[in-house]
């Protein structure tokens, strides 16, 4: 760890606009902190240009000239080619890079040389696909060639007129994953015009289709191909993402075909100062057990906001909830009252559930500076045409280093220098990356993790997929479904005839499958008052996640639960903005179903596993936004078991005595490594660490051994755990370090303590944790070449 370079750089040349800003932001820290703990200076970038490709039509091209672009980026014109010459292609560039352009040009200029031609495009999330459409529209309404494409929405909210409309005359049908399972796929035959002549498929930010909800896009994705072959079309994919590694690798696997990439981004930018804060521990507030507190992210960052907005500098921070971007906006607009009251009424928040109107006000008011600052939530994030920012707080790490350049991206006004602020939440990943600042900065961003062989996942999948057309022997062979097709036959519900492999009749597994909401039952969270429908939760997860008393938080916003109905699939709610948060305590236990791979490192051994875990909530605690725990309320809950996968260790108990930690802190020393463990998970694997779940005890029955588990929270896993297992040296050396870097005495939300567990975390043993963490990684690094 080294301390933050010097402020100005001694060779004589001026400081760029994001130093100053960040020398802004020191100089109005409060003596005696000193948040600051790294400091990098990204250079700018040159732009990189293309051609116009000989393909594309002219009326085209000038409808592009005539909205500023007189030509391509190198990579819009790259990818644009390999998709023109029949090739699928993912364009993996970063923030503000002019991705849709590289579709918009392919998809565009064969609507227009084959007036039957059509094409689909794909986003996860509604927002965007609405801001994507009006950008086609604009181009295809200024196009005489190009007036009978008549782009068009089919989602929810699509009126039966509209839908009706589109089937018949729209050749390019802007949707999503939900759409295509629920709709377009089944009611094939009555869109044939459609398939007859798809062209092209677009799958939009592509990097969100991850873990369960990316497994099930990635069959949805094969069932277009195939519905599409039978019309006799074979669409070339076009896939937009942000930076992620591999993106050719992760895009083939979403596919299920070769798919080249494109990653040189030819888009310029100013140089970029990109800063890393730690808020200082609170003196006079103690959470869990004494344990000391930091000052929230989200008010760090409304006191940056205010200084940055004072210094008329226009600032996005991105804060995680709803909550937190109310406060840290109503931090700042108090801050400038005292300071320069003037400003007040120039920061706003800005959450999810925003109408589309909303949206573009708030654009355009930043856009042209009657709004200086705005704080958000992640809502954000996606589809909201904001960039050439001055400054951009990133209030919390967001979860993956893609999102964070997503966010970071927006800063940097075309050749202007810019500042990125990272301000470290109460949590160990954050921790980590503020003290290890090149495992963010110097570092490609993860590949995206995918299971499309889950078999929680691919049975009903391959129910649809023989529902939609029966299936060929290839086709099972194609899905890799071989075996879960065998347990589908032996239920009665799939059959095999002359022709393939037919659905039992009676059988419409679409309406069964939640694509979003995972696997398995459903619990729908409903709002009492209204009957308005808010979501649903798996059957699994509700008692610990709705329960009564539960505060939960929908798109940013806040409800309370008043009654949970396992039986009848139901929770219902209330609105209430409490100050408290929840966390559900409950009791886990875990059985080895089998072991799927394993390494011996000597007193050390690790292996991927099947398990059965099985939780029973028995009580939850409400706790203030400081991190004081207010009360513990008791709740009996029935038990619920959950077949996953699992990565786990065991440790010799002679080598745990050996490193000095006696048989009285192995639990504390398992379970607060287990903590920061599943903290840490996120940087290997492209997870939440609400996606995960762990277990460790000093004598598993199974092992007999001390253990430590961290697993997958969906039904037959999401690849996480396996990812945690093929990097584990990684993983557990950055989990080491997270904890050993914390400035704690015994153990707080930065390093050992979680939000989520369910023993109110205790016992927890910081020191041991690191112990025992060196003594894995030293028997596993001793025993494997380097
Ligand atoms: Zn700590
Ligand atoms: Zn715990």
């Amino acid at each position: 760890m080294t301390g933050p370079p010097p402020l100005h750089p001694g060779d004589g040349t001026a400081p760029t606009y994001g130093r100053l800003l960040l020398d802004h932001l020191l100089a109005g820290t409060p003596s005696g902190e000193t948040p600051l703990t790294h400091v990098a200076e990204i250079p700018a970038r040159e732009a990189r240009y293309g051609d116009w490709p000989q393909w594309a039509p002219d009326p085209l091209v000038q409808a592009f000239r005539e909205r500023g672009v007189d030509r391509p980026w190198s990579h819009q014109a790259e990818a644009a080619e390999l998709a023109a010459s029949g090739q699928h292609v993912v364009v993996s560039t970063g923030t503000a890079s002019g991705k849709s352009l590289a579709y918009q040009l392919p998809v565009l200029g064969a609507l227009a040389e084959d007036p039957h031609a059509t094409a689909l495009y794909l986003s996860p999330t509604k927002a965007l696909g609405a801001d994507q459409l009006k950008a086609v529209t604009e181009l295809t309404s200024a196009t005489d060639t190009l007036s009978t494409v008549c782009a068009c929405a089919y989602d929810g909210d699509t009126s039966p007129e509209i839908r009706q409309w589109a089937r018949r005359h729209s050749r390019w049908i802007f949707t999503n994953p939900d759409m295509l399972h629920l709709s377009l796929l089944p009611a094939h035959a009555r869109w044939a015009h459609l398939w007859r002549r798809l062209r092209y498929v677009v799958v939009d930010e592509c990097h969100a289709y991850r873990g369960v909800f990316g497994s099930h896009v990635a069959l949805i994705l094969r069932r277009v191909r195939r519905v599409a072959r039978r019309y006799g079309a074979d669409p070339v994919f076009v896939l937009a993402s942000a930076t992620t590694a591999e993106p050719g690798a992760a895009a083939s696997r979403l596919i299920g075909a070769p798919c080249r990439e494109v990653t040189e981004d030819g888009s310029p930018h100013g140089p970029r100062t990109v800063a890393m804060w730690e808020p200082p521990l609170l003196k006079d507030v103690t959470g869990e057990h004494g344990a000391p507190v930091r000052r929230a992210a989200g008010t760090e960052a409304g006191r940056l906001l205010a200084d940055l907005v004072v210094e008329g500098a226009r600032t996005l921070a991105f804060v995680r909830s709803r909550h937190g971007a109310e406060l840290a906006a109503m931090g700042a607009r108090r801050l400038l009252a005292e300071a320069a009251p003037d400003l007040v009424e120039r920061v706003a928040a800005y959450r999810a559930g925003y109408l589309a109107e909303d949206r573009r006000e708030l654009e355009a008011a930043l856009s042209e500076g009657r709004l200086l600052g705005v704080a958000s939530t992640n809502a954000l994030e996606l589809g909201v045409d904001i960039a050439g920012l001055d400054a951009v707080v990133v209030a919390g790490f967001p979860g993956t280093v893609a999102s964070f350049w997503q966010q970071g991206g927006r800063a940097g006004r075309r050749g202007q220098g810019s500042l990125v602020v990272l301000v470290a939440r109460d949590d160990p990943l954050d921790t980590y990356l503020v003290h290890h600042p090149q495992a963010l900065l110097d570092r490609p961003v993860e590949a995206t993790v995918t299971d499309p062989g889950n078999p929680y996942v691919l049975g009903p999948q391959l129910l649809c997929a023989a529902s939609e057309l029966p299936l060929s022997e290839d086709e099972v062979d194609e899905f890799g479904a071989r075996e879960v097709l065998t347990d589908l036959a032996d239920q009665g519900l799939i059959r095999r005839r002359p022709h393939g492999w037919f659905v039992a009749p009676g059988v419409e597994p679409h309406g069964d499958v939640e694509i979003r909401g995972g696997i398995g039952h459903q619990v729908a969270i409903v709002e009492a008052d209204t009957g308005r429908m808010l979501g649903t939760v798996e059957a699994g997860r509700a008692p610990a996640t709705v329960h009564p008393g539960a505060v939960h938080l929908h798109q940013g916003e806040t409800f309370v639960v008043d009654e949970l109905h396992l039986e009848d699939g139901i929770a219902l709610v209330h609105a209430e903005d409490p100050e408290w948060s929840t966390s559900a305590r409950e009791i886990t236990d875990i059985c080895c179903i089998s072991v799927d791979e394993m390494h011996d490192h000597g007193a050390v051994t690790v292996a991927s596993v099947s398990v059965e875990v099985s939780h029973r909530v028995v009580g939850y605690l409400r706790r203030l936004p400081s991190g004081e725990v207010l009360d513990q309320i008791i709740l009996d809950m029935p038990e619920h078991t959950l077949p996953t996968r699992a990565v786990m260790y065991t440790i010799d108990p002679e080598l745990l005595d050996r490193s000095g930690i006696t048989a009285e802190r192995v639990p504390g020393a398992l379970h607060a490594a287990e903590h920061a463990a599943i903290g840490l998970l996120p940087l290997v694997a492209t997870c939440d660490r609400w996606d995960i779940g762990g277990v460790s005890t000093d004598l598993h029955p199974d092992t007999g051994l001390p253990t430590v588990f961290v697993y997958d929270g969906q039904p037959g896993g999401a690849g996480f755990a396996e990812r945690g297992f093929h990097r584990i040296a990684r993983w557990l050396r950055a989990t080491r370090d997270a904890v050993a870097a914390c400035e704690c005495a015994a153990g707080c939300p930065s390093c050992v303590y979680s939000p989520k567990c369910g023993n109110g975390n205790d016992p927890l043993d910081k020191a041991g944790a690191i112990v025992v963490l060196g003594a894995v990684l030293d028997a596993i690094e001793g025993s494997e070449p380097a």
